[in-house]
């Protein structure tokens, strides 16, 4: 596979995921953020992560090393005009990923492939922002993207099949399995989801239970491994809410986000990130 190197933008929760699993698969890996002290922070969640799984005897110290030697961190955009791929995993906005979108076409050369991780903005528009539509994809890891094994694929409109095919490979290199899909709002992973969330959030609003029991409710009786409350902590309320006034906007009323959920936000219990959501993370 001609991919060898591999810029991540953006240091945060996804991104310091999507660098580590890359590094792990044996991809060189440059992780940028605004600052050189954010994208150091992701680096060092990076490690603290792989340390604690080299001490429970889950990798080998030398894999650990090997993964995090191939790991650089940058606070530039020039820097990545090497990589074969960019993946960017900044904040949920569409302004924000454009312009980085636009700089990083003019400083790239010309076969880089471009790959969005967003939740739920459309891969056409962002595609619009540079001259290399055709090799433009959406690559929407799960969080978090070191555990989880689905990629969700979108194609822009004008996405090749050259680059789909690439993709895949990627992220079948990197232990995942991929699954193609159109460019929709909230793709199928988000559509579903976050309405689920929502919910939850109006059933905590409405006094129809407390969270744990809610949470309990959709853990014992769907079976799923965490319950809507304790994953949009894990996920990042404001996360959750910038997917769901996109939903909304694109798709109608049936996505308007709870009340409670716009409060949380705009008192800045973000979940687990601010150490504080629906739950106390202290
Ligand atoms: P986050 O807030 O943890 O991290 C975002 C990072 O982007 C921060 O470190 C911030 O400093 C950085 N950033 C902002 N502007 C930047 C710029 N101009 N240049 C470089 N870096 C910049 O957010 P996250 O949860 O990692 O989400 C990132 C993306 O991944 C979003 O598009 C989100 O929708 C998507 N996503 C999130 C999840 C999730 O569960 N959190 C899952 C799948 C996809």
């Amino acid at each position: 596979m001609w991919i060898k190197k591999i810029a991540v933008i953006g240091a945060g929760i996804m991104g310091g995921g999507i660098a580590q699993t890359a590094a792990q698969s044996g991809f060189d890996v440059l992780l940028a953020d605004i600052t050189g002290e954010l994208a150091a922070k992701g680096f060092s969640r990076i490690r603290e992560r792989l340390e604690r799984r080299a001490a429970e005897g889950k990798i080998s110290l030398k894999e650990k090393e090997e993964a995090l030697s191939r790991i650089g961190i940058s606070s530039r955009l020039d820097e990545c005009r090497n990589a074969d791929l960019i993946v960017e995993a900044v904040v949920e906005r569409e302004d924000i990923k454009r312009d980085i979108f636009r700089k990083l076409d003019r400083l790239s050369k010309s076969e880089t492939i471009f790959a969005s991780n967003t939740s739920t903005i459309s891969i056409t528009r962002l595609a619009g922002a540079t001259r290399r539509p055709e090799r433009f994809i959406g690559m929407h890891f799960m969080n978090p993207a070191y555990v989880m094994r689905l990629v969700e694929v979108i194609r822009g409109l004008s996405t090749s099949e050259a680059t789909t095919g690439i993709i895949k490979a990627v992220s079948m290199k990197m232990g995942k399995t991929p699954v193609v899909v159109q460019d929709s709002p909230g793709f199928v992973s988000n559509r579903v989801l976050m309405p689920m969330i929502n919910e939850a959030v109006y059933c905590l609003q409405e006094g129809i239970s407390s969270k744990e029991d809610i949470d309990t409710v959709m853990k014992l009786g769907a079976n799923h491994p965490m319950g809507p409350l304790e994953l949009a902590d894990f996920i990042g309320l404001d996360t959750c809410l910038e997917i769901l006034v996109i939903l909304e906007e694109e798709l109608g009323e049936k996505f308007r986000p709870c009340p409670l959920l716009r409060k949380m936000v705009a008192s800045g219990r973000l979940g687990r990130k601010s150490g504080e959501g629906f739950y106390g993370y202290g």
